[in-house]
């Protein structure tokens, strides 16, 4: 037993402390491995944990192991120690006689790579070491087969010809890196390849694609023309304008040229036509006229006001009355209205320097009949009470005080008759209907403009 102890602690000494404690918890020897493994015994090292008195002397120790004594042996043995390797961290202690079984698995144990990397490597990953990172241990590449020492594969690694490596392009293919850059330049369905025609980039498989409409491939004329290298965006602005053979309608076929040709042809049929096409055109202006003049009356129909109520807007009326003054009778008429859709159409006269009676003192005003549409379904003669209203334009309606004048139509009279076809300038209403001097007051002229509202009594309107 005492042989086989002094053999393992050849490479021991027992330098540190041991607790002069006897229980196993606090009796706890720290021993150091020693560098020097032909030191046959253990040794007293100088430490600091030497100095601590709580330490039992290892010469003590030492004495108790040359004495040979069974029972000192088995005390020391029993005697809890931590692990060599305490201070690089170990947490183990247990009874010395422990420590050799712990050293195999301590991790801190450090021992010179056995196959002489030079690297020290824990006893507990020694065979990891040799196995999978020594630079010293021989290998083989997964994928290449050849033989390697560990430092060798590192540097191998990522250069194997033969390591399957998917497309860059993602094409999805799969192959040894020796084939990666023939395939990507050569068959790659996803390399980038120019257009033969636009010079523009594609992926190839989608080459064919844009051949079927890249505006530079060259294309035949359709006509079959002498034209060369014509490119497909071209093709259009060929047959419009160049090609010698496609055939065109004469640019006078709105005006009903029918003539058609070949561009060569068409000239000529230019030439030759001038007072042809002359003709043709202004029949097609004097068509163009009437649809003009019939758009017109539709035009007017759709704006006709035939609410029955008319407000007229007389502007500058300043130059409008020095005109009337010197002019004798001047009128001026309102534009149309009905009384209704179907119903009568009249027509306010205004005479700016009055009219008969109220000559040269006031503002005349007069209700026409004019010859409309339905006359000959309404009753005659025309009964609707008629009124006109001078609208006085001051800012607060409320404050304004229109003048306004109204008459029932005396049915004796002539003026409510049905109007014929040349109607006669008759009409009914108020020579006297404002004076100037009344027309300066207030604010019936604003901005050199009056309002007169003519209205019907709508109650009186249906006539058939
Ligand atoms: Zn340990
Ligand atoms: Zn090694
Ligand atoms: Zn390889
Ligand atoms: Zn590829
Ligand atoms: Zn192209
Ligand atoms: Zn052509
Ligand atoms: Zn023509």
């Amino acid at each position: 037993m005492v042989r086989s102890l002094a053999q393992w602690t050849k490479t021991l000494s027992f330098p540190a402390r041991i607790s002069p404690h006897k229980s196993k918890e606090a009796a706890a020897v720290s021993p150091l491995i020693t560098p020097t493994p032909s030191n046959q015994s253990l040794s007293v090292q100088s430490s600091d944990t030497m100095m601590n008195s709580n330490c039992a002397s290892l010469t003590e120790v030492s004495h108790i192991y040359a004495s040979e004594d069974p029972d000192s042996e088995k005390a020391i043995m029993s005697s809890v120690v931590y692990c060599i390797h305490h201070k690089d961290g170990c947490k183990w202690s247990d009874e010395l006689r422990k420590l050799k079984g712990h050293l195999n698995t301590c991790k801190h144990d450090a021992l010179p790579c056995t196959s002489k990397c030079g690297a020290q490597i824990p006893r507990v990953l020694m065979e990891d070491h040799l196995k999978y990172t020594c630079p010293q241990r021989r290998t083989r590449c997964e994928f290449c087969a050849k033989e390697f020492s560990g430092h060798g594969l590192e540097s191998h690694a990522g250069h194997c010809g033969a390591e399957p490596l998917y497309c860059e392009n993602k094409c999805g293919v799969k192959m040894p890196r020796r084939l990666l850059s023939q395939h990507k330049a050569g068959d790659c369905a996803k390399r980038l390849l120019p257009c033969r025609c636009c010079g523009k980039e594609f992926v190839a498989d989608t080459l064919a694609a844009h051949h079927v409409k890249c505006g530079r491939m060259p294309v035949p004329c359709p006509n079959r023309c002498d034209a060369t290298a014509l490119a497909r965006e071209e093709l259009d602005a060929h047959l419009k304008d160049a090609c010698a053979v496609s055939v065109h309608g004469c640019s006078f076929k709105d005006a009903g040229c029918r003539f058609k040709g070949a561009r060569p042809a068409m000239e000529r049929h230019l030439a030759d036509a001038g007072q042809q096409h002359l003709q043709m055109m202004c029949g097609l202006v004097a068509k163009q006229q009437q649809q003009i003049a019939s758009l017109k009356g539709a035009l007017a129909r759709l704006s006709l006001n035939c609410s029955g109520t008319l407000i007229w807007k007389v502007s500058d009326f300043g130059a409008k009355i020095a005109e009337a003054k010197g002019k004798e009778g001047m009128e001026l008429v309102s534009p149309p209205f009905y009384t209704s859709q179907y119903g009568y159409r009249l027509q306010a006269s205004l005479f700016p320097n009055g009219n008969g009676a109220g000559e040269d003192s006031h503002l005349s005003v007069y209700i026409k009949i004019l010859p409309g549409e339905y006359d000959a379904l309404l009753r005659w003669p025309f009964a609707h009470s008629v009124s006109f209203t001078l609208f006085d334009q001051c800012g607060t309606p409320e404050k304004a005080c229109n003048i306004v004048e109204s008459f029932i139509p005396d049915p004796t009279w002539k003026n409510f008759q049905r109007p014929s076809k040349e109607p006669d300038s008759l009409g009914f209403g108020f020579p006297k209907f404002v004076s100037h001097d009344t027309l300066r007051r207030r604010h019936f002229l604003r901005d050199d403009v009056l309002f007169i509202r003519v209205k019907v009594d709508p109650s009186k309107i249906v006539a058939v």
